[in-house]
């Protein structure tokens, strides 16, 4: 059983204080996009070695995905098992596009490709709603993972409902090379904050909310609206990591995108284009700069996780 799930972009990442328990209030506007990993359930027995999901891993960056209990996908196939009473045998293998630690979510896309794949392996019938539950249990960007389209998440990001869209968006994603740790990023979120005298702490940064603009501008497919709206409270603190992210960004602009932002936590950078003859423009520009490992053009909307033949 193979499902295919796709990457994400977040469209606007408000990042509300650093709470008591550590964690950040978020106004999250998630859109699913075109790039997507595959994940491979088949059957396995105990006698074929190990107690749990047995993991392997194709793609450019498959020498960065953990291979032991730690995977995303592998915990996920031991949360469902356990839901259901069974044992965790299957075989996974994670056919591997999106990035790693690149801030589109790949590891949460993996999480979310693993329920769906074991669940129709193990037939033991979940409901969409309780494998989102599942989800949630995961990851806060896993769930969204299982739905795709575009939807706002708020909490961590973990609460969704989802958003209308209008038309077909055209994108382009400047890879970077390694990838950049998001707790880290939230870290330098808050230094940056104390730095600029604001304070870090949620009484003290104003609570996140969705810009009606932009989910709008959603809702009516307008790419110019949406580029006018697009916010990453994130950003600066990716680039404040990693300062050369600043001429990948400069790039795409320069190429024509009508807007350019980094994608969640980074150091992945994301440009909206007009169209798709732009948008291939915006790639070639970008992998002519050596800014980047390598540009990929996308639309979105994507589906959500699916099951494929
Ligand atoms: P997010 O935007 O959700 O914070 P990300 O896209 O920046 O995440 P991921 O690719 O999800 O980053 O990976 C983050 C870390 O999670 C990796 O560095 C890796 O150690 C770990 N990880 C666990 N399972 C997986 C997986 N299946 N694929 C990729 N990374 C995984």
């Amino acid at each position: 059983m193979t499902a295919r799930v796709p990457a994400k972009v977040n469209v606007q990442l408000a990042v509300g204080g650093r709470r008591p328990d550590g964690f950040h209030g978020l106004a999250n506007v998630f859109l699913a996009v075109g790039l997507h990993d595959e994940v491979t359930a088949s059957p396995a027995s105990p006698a074929d070695g190990g107690q749990g999901p047995q993991l392997t891993v194709s793609g450019p960056d498959a020498r960065h995905v953990p291979l032991d209990g730690s995977n995303l996908a592998a915990r996920a196939a031991r949360l469902l098992a356990e839901r259901h009473g069974r044992e965790p045998h299957v075989r996974l293998h994670i056919a591997k596009d999106i990035p790693v630690a690149g801030g589109m979510a790949g590891g949460s896309a993996d999480a979310a490709g693993a329920l769906l794949a074991c669940d129709a392996l193990w037939e033991t019938r979940t409901s969409p709603d309780e494998l989102r539950a599942l989800g949630a249990e995961l990851g806060s960007d896993v769930p969204f993972a299982l739905v795709g389209g575009a939807a706002l998440g708020q909490g961590r990001g973990e609460l969704l409902t989802p958003l209308e869209t209008g038309g077909t968006f055209h994108w382009v994603f400047a890879v970077a090379d390694g990838g950049l740790s998001t707790p880290a990023v939230y870290r330098e979120c808050d230094r940056l904050r104390e730095a600029a005298g604001t304070g870090a702490d949620a009484d003290s940064v104003p609570e996140p909310r969705p810009s009606q603009d932009l989910l709008d501008a959603l809702r009516t497919g307008d790419a110019a609206a949406l580029a006018a709206a697009m916010a990453n409270d994130l950003q600066a603190a990716a680039v404040s990591l990693r300062p050369s992210l600043t001429d990948t960004l400069k790039t795409g602009t320069a190429a024509g995108a009508l807007a350019a932002l980094v994608s969640g936590s980074g150091p992945t950078c994301a440009f909206l284009a007009r169209d798709s003859g732009s948008a291939s423009v915006i790639a070639a520009a970008l992998e002519d700069s050596g800014h980047c490992r390598a540009a990929r053009v996308t639309t979105a909307p994507a589906s959500g996780a699916t099951l494929v033949e």
